[in-house]
């Protein structure tokens, strides 16, 4: 297939945003389909969702390859870019002015894209960085101006199509089964997705036949995605919405760890953004080797910190640097020690688990795992109908340090990657949002030339729309683990335009802020605004799968409106 026809459809589904229409035209591209890893270029990548390759493309090395590809000096694609705001548009404006003055030049196949982008992330040492330039402009010669466009946004993971993993589901659905067989078939579909993050993979086994997909299984060792929570008001509340009895678990205040291992007895250890931190926690390995007796396995679990003196907790931001340092290990590992506090099994020696009642996951993995004091051991667990106890037990994890409860339905399913309301969490301070920052301003006097106000956006189907600004509010380095001056490096390094005291910041940084209320509001494109936010924390361990959505936003205040007025 050619190139061009991808990106005639790329545009396409940038111009149309309603969901119906995209799914529509991604069935008709499906259609013409012959392998499935073209759909990884729907997604912005060459690989499938699980894999953790990554292109290592920065915007200034874009610029050399456009500049290279064009005959165009830097510094006035530089120009066009300050002005424009959007590399790909620079792109299309630059390609296809030169592509006007070229009578004759190759025409660029999927297949050549998918190679060498495929290709970047394997050069590594001396001379990568030419070999990368040379890779892109390759591409950059023989494309047009709007692929060019397509090429640029992909390679700096802003594809700007507005296609989520849903709606490529759907897309495949429409295209393999009729009316009647829909809900059913989209089930499937969503499992199998739920199963391997690959979608290319679905669309090949779709082709044979459904069956084919049934067959499909979990694979210790490709990192799924985990289930996320929503949260609960309060006990009752959290009753209301999981049901009686409910399993009530403390909240450990530390990080997500998906623990896997294989039939060959491979450990591989993912952090909830799906990064492979294996290397980093050879403790976590000694643990599962020594009080985990099973074959394969994959486990859901929070890691927390504890002083190796006092042998008292700490929180997630004392042990923070575990995830992201590569270097002097053991060290690390002897300085700050974790404890992991297993509390959910999605597969066993072979058997996927992903469909059982939660109250079945929790037995099998209580069964399963030998607890040991500050290494492993399961979480913290109640289950009660009789609110009276489940509100000690909440009193109990505050007293222990902990940040709150887990709130668990008995009878349901594990359901990666979403957020369902089969689990919930309680805390006190409710009014808490993970946003992420897309915008900044300058300060004045003192502050001149720091960014010292931030624009705080929330998610909305893969686009991030404005809810607040919030300024400095962030607290001094001890607490933060980064200086107010680190975060301000961190911002400036993406971003995108400046106009006056004004910066747009591609989305990037998550943050966690506490505000006052929220408010409905036309200032904002999210139709909200928050009052008072403040940043408490920055969220290295999140990704941009957790930042707010506008619904979870939306549907709270309406909770709360209903409860002001009734
Ligand atoms: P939040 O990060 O505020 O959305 O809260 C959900 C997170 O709490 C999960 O992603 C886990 O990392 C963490 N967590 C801590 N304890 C538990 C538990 N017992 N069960 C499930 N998640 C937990």
């Amino acid at each position: 297939m050619r190139y061009s026809e991808l990106s005639d459809m790329y545009q396409e589904l940038e111009d149309n945003s309603s969901r119906l229409r995209k799914t529509e035209i991604l069935s008709n591209f499906l259609k013409k389909l012959n392998g499935g890893e073209s759909i990884y270029l729907l997604q912005g990548k060459a690989f499938p969702d699980y894999s953790e390759k990554e292109f290592g493309i920065s915007e200034r090395l874009c610029i050399k390859a456009l500049s290279k590809a064009s005959g165009i000096v830097g510094d006035r694609i530089i120009d066009d870019w300050k002005k424009i705001g959007d590399l790909g548009e620079v792109a299309e404006k630059v390609i296809g002015k030169k592509k006007q003055n070229t009578l004759f030049s190759k025409s660029l196949s999927v297949r050549k894209v998918l190679d060498n982008l495929r290709k970047l992330p394997e050069l590594e040492g001396k001379g990568t960085i030419g070999r990368k330039l040379s890779l892109i402009s390759e591409l950059l010669t023989s494309a047009s101006g709007k692929e060019a466009k397509y090429i640029i946004r992909t390679l700096i993971g802003d594809l700007r199509i507005g296609v989520a993993s849903g709606t490529i589901r759907d897309a495949i659905v429409q295209t393999y089964s009729n009316s009647d067989e829909k809900k059913e078939v989209s089930g499937i579909v969503q499992e199998a997705y739920d199963k391997t993050n690959d979608f290319a993979l679905i669309f090949e086994k779709m082709r044979k036949g459904i069956d084919e997909l049934k067959k499909i299984q979990l694979n210790p060792g490709h990192p799924i995605k985990l289930m996320l929570a929503l949260k609960a008001d309060n006990l009752e509340d959290g009753f209301k919405r999981v049901g009686r009895p409910a399993a009530f678990e403390y909240k450990y205040d530390g990080f997500r760890m998906l623990i896997n291992k294989d039939k060959k007895g491979k450990v591989k250890i993912f952090t909830r953004r799906l990064d492979n931190v294996t290397n980093q926690f050879p403790d976590v390995a000694g643990y599962i080797r020594d009080h985990i007796k099973a074959d394969s396995f994959i486990i859901d679990s929070e890691a927390i910190g504890y002083d190796p003196k006092s042998l008292k907790y700490r929180p997630f931001e004392a042990i923070s640097q575990r995830i992201k340092r590569k270097h002097n290990i053991e060290k690390l590992v002897k300085e700050l020690p974790i404890e992991v506090n297993v509390f959910d099994i999605l597969y066993l020696n072979g058997k996927s688990l992903i469909g059982e009642p939660f109250e079945k996951r929790t037995k099998i993995m209580r069964d399963l795992i030998k607890p040991y004091k500050h290494k492993i051991r399961c979480s913290h667990q109640l289950i009660t109908s009789d609110e009276k106890k489940a509100e000690k037990f909440y009193k109990d994890a505050l007293k222990d340090n902990q940040e709150g409860l887990m709130i668990k339905n008995l009878h349901s399913r594990y359901v990666p990657g979403a957020r369902v309301g089969h689990m919930l969490k309680l805390k006190p301070a409710e009014n808490e949002l993970d946003l992420v920052i897309t915008g900044g301003e300058y300060g004045k006097g003192k502050r001149a030339g720091i960014l010292s106000s931030f624009t705080l956006s929330c998610r909305d189907e893969g686009k991030f729309l404005e809810i607040g600004k919030a300024s400095t509010g962030l607290k001094e380095k001890e607490e933060l683990g980064l200086s107010f001056k680190e975060l301000n490096d961190r911002l400036r390094r993406f971003i995108v335009k400046e106009s006056g005291r004004g910066a747009v910041i591609k989305p990037k940084i998550i943050v966690t802020i506490i505000y006052q209320n929220i408010q409905r509001s036309p200032t904002y494109k999210s139709g909200f605004a928050l009052r008072f936010p403040r940043i408490v924390r920055l969220r290295d361990d999140k990704g941009l799968n957790d930042v707010a959505s506008l619904k979870e936003i939306s549907d709270d205040y309406v909770r709360h409106e209903l409860k002001v007025h009734y």
